[in-house]
């Protein structure tokens, strides 16, 4: 995992991507993916909802954890 993802997880920010904190290997994909997978940074849990596209700032969405009912950002690309 590169430090920059590292500190967004440590600071409960899930970083662009939408891989786990665990493994930070992207499949290639040719179609973009219309639902896609946030893991919590808190829990790791991968069952999140988006609440809304845009969250603190524009280039981050407010998704929630549905395990540990946390809300959290996710910083989009
Ligand atoms: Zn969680």
């Amino acid at each position: 995992m590169d430090k920059t993802r590292e500190k967004l997880w440590r600071y409960g920010i899930a970083p662009p991507g939408g891989t786990c904190a665990v493994s930070m290997e992207k499949p290639i994909r040719f179609v973009p993916r219309q639902l896609q997978v946030i893991a919590c940074p808190r829990c790791g849990s991968h069952h999140t909802e988006k609440l809304a596209q845009f969250g603190s700032t524009a280039c981050k969405a407010l998704y929630r954890c549905l395990d540990c009912r946390e809300p959290f950002d996710y910083f989009k690309l």
